[in-house]
Order: C-alpha cells, then structure tokens, then sequence
C-alpha cells in the first residue's frame, strides 16, 4: 500500500499542492475542470479519514498581485460540487490572518481552499520565508501537482523542509504519474515504441536523446519529422523545417543505429497548398514534396507502417501529434495512431500518452480511456522523461 493511502489523516489538517490551473472564460466560468477532477480522489480519501483539508494552487500567470481575473474564488462553487457537496471555505490570501482564522475554525472532514499562491512573487522565486508561513497551514504536506512538479516554487518543492518525512508525501494523483512514467522508464517490457510528434525537433531533442538508451523504436511524426527527411536529403517543400537542427537531427540518427533503436519516418504526407482548413491536398513521399506544398499529416502508408510497430510493442510512450490534428483535414493521422495504441493497450500493452497536444488529440477523439494513462503534467512530464529530477518529486523523495 502507497504511503499516502496507508496514512491515517485523522484529525490532521493536510495541506495539499494541488494543480487547479484550469481554463476560466470571460465569465469565470471553468472551461474544463479536468485538474480539479483529478484530485478528487486525494482529497475524498482525506475527508474520509477525518481530517481537515487545505487546498493550495496557482491559477494563470498573474503578474502585479491579487486580480479578479486570477482569484481561486471562482472555483469554490464547483469544487464543493466535485465533492458532493462538501462545504468549501474561501480564504482570500494565502498565508494572511484570514487563512489562519479560517484553518482554525475548520472542521474534520471540511476543506478550505487558499487564494492564488502567485498573488505572492515569493511563489516563484522559491521563497523560503513564504514556504514556511505556508506550511503553518498543515500537520501533513501532500504535493498532487503533478503540473508544476518540474518547478521549484516554494509551495511545490521548498515547503518539503519544513515536513518531516513522513508528513510529506504525493496525493493519489501524483503517485499515479510517478508510477506510470517510472515503469515507462525503468520497467518498460520491450519491444518499447516512443511515438515523438508535435511542431518542433527542438523542444524534443532531450527527450528523444534520453529515449535513445530506454526504447527499441520510436516513431517521429509531426512538423518535426521533416527536418529529420530533409538531413536525409530529401525535398520537403514548404514544410515545417529546423535549419538550425538538420546536424542535430543528423546525429540522433547516427545515434539510433549505433543503439540499434529503430526510427521510423512517414514515408508519406498528406501535402497542402497552404496552411489553412481548406487547402487544397494531395498525398505525396515525405522525401519528395514540390516546391509551394507542405506536409501538414502523416499519409495513409505511413500510418499503416506506424500502426504495426505500435501492435507489435509492449510499452508505448505517446507524446506529439501526428499532424495539425485541430483541421480536420490533416487529423487522421492522429487519430490512426490513437486508434492502434487503443488496440495495443486492450491486447495487453501499457500505454502513457503525455505532453499538452497529445492529451489534447486523446481526449478529442475519445480515447482518453482506452489508454493505460494520461498524464496530466505538460511540461513536467517532458522534463520527466527528458531524464530530469523533478523538483516536486524530489522534494517528497528525499
Ligand atoms: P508540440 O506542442 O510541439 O507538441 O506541437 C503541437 C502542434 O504541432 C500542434 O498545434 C499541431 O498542429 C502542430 N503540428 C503537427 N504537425 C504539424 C505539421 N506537419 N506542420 C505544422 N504544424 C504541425
């Protein structure tokens, strides 16, 4: 049994890092509360137990203090929803008088949900005087935010000193991601297929240099695939295309066949006239797109080709699109990879599908569930299987 669900939260007061960074429109209302679902089950386990829950976040990027556009506040109604019921108390900043006044007045089995913690600059900057004003606030430090465990802000990761080890320790949701990406990395059952897509080679040579030593095969798909065909020598047309990255892409590839890790290119393209929903299309070779035409999705071979390294695999990484799946006319191809690692998944195979657009493509075409899981870290996730030490995940570990 994990650490956090063997731990008995009765009459403790748990201050939880949760990730509420959600979309809100101009009303305020929550476009998608997807991370707010996501610590649902962390914070019923507490409530159920009979302690008392604290709720920290951030929310956006607020830059000159507190703003109605940036306040948690709007989230209260929804959250107490998301709970049952549950009554949520608001306190509208996070470490004044008015949080210790409520937190003193809670009790079990009630939630109190702190102000955004970026009204502080002190969060970002890691500020120790602020983490420890925070961490008055709990008995017990849980850290479930996943999205911003690649940050060492002092709610995320500076907090952690002023927790003894065994009152700090991840929520549910975080246990989740920490096991799915550990058993990608370390554990992963071979034939082990990385599929690496989304716009740019750059944002995605570290985490396909750090694959490079774990998978047997990764696919490389998207815009970036065409700076790979054209290191290759072959035309790409106006397609997306890294000048600045063709050694790079070079030498991955050097790489790859000296570790006998297979890359698989799209032999062919669904090639457009321009960027835009109606484009004129065409399907041509990747290495062989006229002057004037880009390559905007993977072509009907390719997928065909992708989709049998995908069955064959027994782990499966997921992170990029195939193409710019937000037009329906180059979604295809995205959706035919879903699609296979959905069929991979159900024979057997443990699927993470990771990193925003991916997720996004998932969750579009309706296969969120049909995978093994999906993460819910961006950016984090990235730096995860980049190899990094995640500063929220260390800061529990150590
Ligand atoms: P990333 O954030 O790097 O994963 O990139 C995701 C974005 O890449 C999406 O918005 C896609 O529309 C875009 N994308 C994928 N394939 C292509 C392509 N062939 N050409 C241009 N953009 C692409």
């Amino acid at each position: 049994m994990s650490k956090f669900s063997a731990y008995n939260f009765s009459n403790q007061r748990a201050l939880i890092r949760v990730d509420f960074n959600v979309p809100l429109n101009e009303k305020f209302e929550i476009t998608d509360d997807t991370r707010m679902r996501a610590a649902v089950p962390t914070i019923k386990k507490i409530i159920a137990d009979g302690g008392k829950v604290i709720l920290m976040s951030h929310l956006g990027r607020p830059k000159d203090g507190p703003s109605e556009k940036y306040s948690l506040k709007h989230l209260v109604p929804h959250l107490s929803e998301l709970l049952g019921g549950t009554k949520v108390f608001f306190a509208n900043d996070c470490i004044g008088e008015q949080a210790f006044l409520t937190e003193n007045m809670l009790r079990k089995g009630e939630v109190l949900l702190l102000e955004n913690l970026r009204f502080y600059n002190e969060e970002e900057k890691g500020d120790e005087k602020f983490a420890e004003k925070l961490s008055k606030l709990g008995d017990v430090w849980v850290n479930d935010a996943f999205g911003t465990a690649h940050r060492a802000h002092a709610s995320t990761a500076i907090i952690a000193k002023f927790f003894p080890a065994e009152k700090r320790m991840f929520g549910l949701l975080m246990e989740g991601e920490v096991a799915s990406a550990e058993k990608v990395l370390h554990q992963s059952e071979k034939p082990f297929t990385a599929i690496i897509g989304g716009a740019k080679v750059s944002d995605k040579i570290l985490i396909i240099e750090n694959l490079l030593e774990k998978a047997t095969d990764i696919i490389i798909g998207g815009g970036m695939a065409y700076t790979f065909i054209k290191a290759k020598g072959g035309e790409i047309g106006n397609s997306l295309c890294e000048t600045d990255r063709i050694d790079t892409a070079l030498e991955i590839l050097g790489k790859a066949a000296a570790k006998n890790v297979n890359i698989h290119l799209p032999v062919d393209s669904i090639v457009a006239d321009k960027f835009a929903a109606d484009a004129q299309t065409a399907t041509t070779p990747s290495n062989h797109i006229p002057a004037g035409w880009m390559g905007l999705d993977i072509g009907k071979d390719a997928e065909a080709q992708f989709a049998e390294v995908i069955k064959n695999s027994k782990t499966i990484l997921w992170n990029g699109p195939m193409g710019v799946f937000e037009m329906p006319a180059f979604q295809n191809g995205t959706k035919m990879i879903a699609t296979a690692v959905a069929a991979a998944t159900q024979q057997g195979s443990f699927s993470l599908v990771g990193g925003g657009d991916s997720v996004a493509a998932v969750n579009q075409f309706g296969f969120a569930d049909k995978v093994s899981y999906v993460s819910t870290g961006g950016g984090a996730m990235l730096e995860y299987f980049e190899g990094k030490t995640l500063p929220g995940i260390a800061a529990v570990q150590s």
